[in-house]
């Protein structure tokens, strides 16, 4: 039976789509999570723990994995951005085709990127790094508006900020330095998040691209477009649908930027996400990442016999990738469902109503009851996703819509969160 390796920062719902694909699959699925050492398997599910914060040691310790009882492993999955970087010195290790340690370090670090994506002749936007202790007065004194200021280290979409004016920059600053100090992020110790980036607002219609690099050549898998305007001031994702309705040119500028930018930044082999921005001036690449698109949103594509993305993925990973990578359906699409608003989730209302609606596949609510919602730019989850899929793209967005509508979340206010 072949065997993937899957490296994951949690055992959250996320990664239980991938062992659920797998077992779908009749692939075996070591877990190799980042957790504490002291409790002996917490999580109940075997997990090899790992802190991906000695990424080199962790490497180190899946290396000496080669052979598991009597089969070996025969490929790697990283589920989400952090365990990129374990991933692909465990690889090494193991001798198994992935990215390099060295690709996946640029594509988590917002700075570097642009310096890559620059030095490679690619539209970037101008950007500077200052450090996280900086004066946001004085600092704003040398930025043209309007500007977007980012955490260097964090992911979807967390703390990135549109600022207008530099009474605007000097509140984004200080908001991204207090969501810094979260504890959650301070956990990490990662030296990213001492500073900040700045860099010129991009205008423009914004796209993703799913691709599977194979030894180097990139298989473009979908061009997603996300019809919601993404203005700012924070940049909350909603919906993607594919396939995209822009022009055949447009489309073909999207892939061949994407082309040179994973070629530039060296990812070899493995799934890549890419987000752009179009305008007249060409295809602005706002990021890469080494890893497959996030959250559920992967089960938003289907292929031919009904495969997810996951299952794609995970078949890859083992040298079996299926021939046929066609899309199962004319178009198909996801919501992200955005966080209302702050507060205790009590309970959603809806669902039932919002399944019926015509072309909607699934409704999957990932937030627990209980659980307190935080919106961006502070929080870094959504409330659950809404999948569809249709004769056409427009008919997939009407449905996502349509369904989203069908939703009532009820959540509570609590003073520590209004206060916040
Ligand atoms: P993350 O990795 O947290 O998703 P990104 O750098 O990709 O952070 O930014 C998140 C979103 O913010 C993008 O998808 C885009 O909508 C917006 N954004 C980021 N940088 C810029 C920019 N320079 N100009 C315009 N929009 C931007």
């Amino acid at each position: 039976m072949p065997r993937v390796l899957l490296v994951a920062a949690t055992t959250g719902y996320q990664t239980r789509s991938f062992t659920a694909a797998a077992g779908r699959l009749g692939i075996d699925v070591i877990l190799a999570t980042d957790r504490c050492h002291v409790l002996e398997d917490p999580w109940w599910d075997n997990a090899i723990p790992v802190r991906f914060e000695e990424p080199e040691i962790a490497a180190e310790a899946l290396g000496g994995m080669a052979v598991v009882g009597s089969s070996t492993i025969d490929g790697i999955v990283a589920v989400a951005d952090r365990p990129t970087l374990v991933a692909a010195l465990a690889a090494r290790k193991l001798g198994i085709s992935y990215h390099s340690p060295r690709a996946v370090a640029a594509c988590r670090d917002k700075h570097r990127m642009r310096e890559i994506l620059g030095q490679a002749g690619l539209p970037v936007p101008e950007n500077v790094r200052v450090p996280l202790d900086g004066d946001p007065r004085e600092i704003a004194r040398g930025v043209c508006f309007p500007c977007v200021l980012k955490p260097l280290g964090l992911s979807a979409s967390r703390g990135v900020i549109r600022a207008n004016d530099p009474h605007e920059f000097v509140a984004a600053f200080e908001r991204i330095r207090r969501i810094l100090e979260q504890p959650d992020i301070r956990q990490s110790h990662e030296e990213w998040n001492e500073a900040i980036q700045i860099e010129r607002y991009i205008d423009g219609r914004e796209f993703a691209l799913e691709g599977l690099m194979t030894q180097g050549e990139l298989n473009v898998l979908a061009i997603f477009d996300k019809p919601d305007p993404l203005e700012g001031p924070f940049f909350e994702e909603t919906i993607y649908v594919t396939p995209s309705r822009e022009s055949g040119a447009i489309q073909a500028a999207i892939v061949e930027t994407t082309r040179q930018a994973v070629h530039a930044l060296g990812l070899h082999h493995g799934p890549v996400h890419a987000e752009m921005r179009v305008n007249a001036e060409g295809v602005y690449m706002l990021e890469v990442a080494a890893r497959p698109i996030g959250g559920l949103c992967a089960r938003a594509l289907r292929f031919a016999g009904r495969l997810t993305l996951e299952e794609v993925v995970i078949l890859h990973a083992v040298g079996n990738m299926p021939d046929d990578l066609t899309l199962s359906s004319p178009a198909m699409g996801v919501m992200m469902i955005p966080v209302p608003r702050a507060g205790v989730f009590e309970s959603v209302t809806g669902i039932e109503e919002a399944l019926r609606t015509d072309g909607v596949d699934d409704v999957a609510i990932t937030a627990k009851i209980g659980q307190k919602l935080v919106p961006l730019p502070e929080g870094a989850s959504y409330t659950g996703f809404i999948f569809a899929s249709g004769d056409d793209a427009a008919a997939v967005e009407n449905s996502l819509r349509t369904a989203h509508s069908r939703l009532q979340f009820d959540i509570l206010a609590t003073l520590d969160i209004i206060a916040f």
